[in-house]
């Protein structure tokens, strides 16, 4: 709900803040993690360091990226010990 600035308390207020299911965090992205599933050894340390939680997993295995939700850091390639996440280009559709 947006709300006239004029009315907002001194020192801002929160009234409803965001959820990180709803923001698409992914909207700031300039590059994104594409996986090599050729090489990749289902460690999950990408998992554990994403800090959107965007790696999709099924039965302990990687099966995806959450392109909605992952903010393009880079944190995840350059954890990942097999290096077989790199980061591309992303151009907007
Ligand atoms: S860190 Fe690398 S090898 Fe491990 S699950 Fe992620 S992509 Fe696969
Ligand atoms: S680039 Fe950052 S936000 Fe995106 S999947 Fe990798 S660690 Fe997560």
């Amino acid at each position: 709900m947006s709300q006239d600035w004029r009315k907002v308390a001194p020192g801002g207020t929160v009234t409803e803040p965001g959820s990180a299911v709803t923001v698409e965090t992914g909207t700031w992205r300039s590059s994104r993690p594409v996986v090599d599933y050729d090489h990749c050894v289902h460690c999950m340390i990408c998992w554990v360091f994403c800090p959107d939680d965007c790696f999709q997993t099924e039965n302990g295995k990687l099966v995806g990226v959450d392109y909605f939700h992952c903010k393009g850091c880079g944190i995840c390639a350059v954890e990942c010990p097999k290096k077989c996440i790199s980061m591309q280009e992303d151009v907007l559709a």
